[in-house]
């Protein structure tokens, strides 16, 4: 007899599963799909949204329409509780979904409680769809001459939206004053050569990197930094690190220091074994990974495997990470930078390529006609 797979967000690690559902339904299952909104944006095209390089309808996938083209029920709603013995979903607005197997893909939030940030000029860059709002104010000017415009954050999302906020602005015919307050560390994270580049390019465009204290919290128009300083700002955007969802903890099952579901090899729950999980939201028990969309995107074939194998009582696949990825990050004036482990390259030609690899992954999952939709 059938069973009900529930699918909780609709990110990266469930592709596979949502552009397949037609083989879990065949099979006599339900599936059900949980999401805040009809659309999923791919944040590695998010700093392009900002700058303008693509449309909105060019950087989401509509997976509602996704999920109801090919048989299962969207419900636009989150996860707030999972009850576990009773295998029940407790949603945000109050209702309740059963399962047999669910598969949590919730991603992860940036860090802005009300204690530390306060202001609604100040946007976290996640969810995606703030970077759209930003691009509208920005547009719409800020009432200032000369806007004080900052960035917070000392990784590779800060160095992005920073740059794709200068093309922002410049594609507006107006003047601002962009600074990243980039943390105790500007880009500690990437090879010294990729953090010489990459702090030459903003410094050639006027661009202003506050580094050696983190932010400690803003008020609607100064950032308080850890040794007292001040930064006053006319709009903030926050990527000071990220955390996951805190469905987890609140549900009381297993999870990494982080918070993350915490998983085993097979990408399932280490308690519940119709649990499992991918992205951003979990904690790999083996060894942690890194939050970026490259794991999110090879868990992928896994997750299709094991949902099905669950399902049906048949053995589950181990997910096998690598320890070396690539990863390219645009600096909004159509030149990027490209690292694997430390051998790095810089300049136009790779940015054309990230380029036309986002678009790839785009097309390949983009397949319940959302550009054309929008165009339309
Ligand atoms: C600006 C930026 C640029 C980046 N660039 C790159 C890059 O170039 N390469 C790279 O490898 N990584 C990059 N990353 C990191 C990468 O974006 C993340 O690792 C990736 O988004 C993780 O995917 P995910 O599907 O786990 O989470 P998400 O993309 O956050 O998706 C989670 C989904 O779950 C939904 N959801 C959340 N909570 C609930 C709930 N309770 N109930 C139901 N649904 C819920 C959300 O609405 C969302 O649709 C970047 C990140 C940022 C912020």
């Amino acid at each position: 007899m059938g069973k009900h797979l529930v699918m909780v967000g609709g990110g990266h690690a469930h592709m596979t599963v949502m552009v397949n559902l037609r083989d879990y339904i065949e099979r006599g299952h339900r599936v059900t799909l949980i999401g805040p909104s009809a659309y999923h944006y791919y944040s590695g095209m998010g700093p392009g949204l900002l700058g303008g390089t693509y449309r909105p309808q060019d950087v989401r996938f509509h997976i509602k329409k996704m999920a109801e083209d090919r048989g299962a029920v969207f419900v636009q709603d989150t996860v707030a509780r999972i009850e576990l013995d009773k295998k029940i979903l407790i949603l945000a607005s109050g209702g309740e979904i059963a399962y047999d197997v669910v598969s949590c893909n919730t991603g992860s939030t940036v860090p802005a409680d009300e204690g530390a940030v306060a202001g609604d000029n100040i946007f976290t860059v996640k969810p995606i769809e703030n970077l759209i709002k930003v691009r509208q104010i920005i547009q719409a000017g800020l009432g200032s001459r000369t806007p004080k415009l900052i960035v917070v954050g000392g990784g590779a999302a800060a160095l992005e939206l920073t740059g794709n906020l200068w093309r922002l602005v410049r594609q507006t015919g107006t003047e601002a004053a962009i600074t990243v307050l980039g943390g105790r560390n500007f880009l500690a994270s990437m090879p010294q050569k990729a953090q010489l580049y990459a702090r030459k390019s903003l410094a050639a465009r006027n661009i202003d990197i506050i580094a050696g204290a983190h932010v400690n919290r803003l008020t609607d128009s100064r950032a308080v930094m850890e040794d007292g300083a001040e930064f006053p700002f006319d709009l903030a955007l926050l990527a000071w690190g990220i955390q996951p969802s805190r469905l987890f903890r609140e549900s009381g099952l297993p999870t990494g220091a982080d918070g993350g579901l915490l998983v085993n090899d097979y990408l399932q729950s280490v308690a519940y074994p119709e649990i499992f999980g991918g992205g951003d939201c979990i904690n790999f028990e083996k060894k942690p990974l890194d939050k970026v969309g490259v794991y999110a995107v090879r868990q992928n074939p896994v997750l299709f495997h094991n949902l099905r194998a669950a399902l049906e009582d048949r053995s589950l696949q181990a997910f096998q990470p690598q320890d070396v990825y690539l990863l390219i990050y645009n600096l909004g004036n159509h030149t990027g930078i490209f690292f694997r482990g430390n051998w790095v390259l810089k300049g136009r030609l790779i940015f054309y390529l990230k380029d036309y690899i986002d678009r790839k992954f785009m097309r390949k999952f983009q397949v319940s006609g959302e550009t054309a939709e929008a165009a339309a």
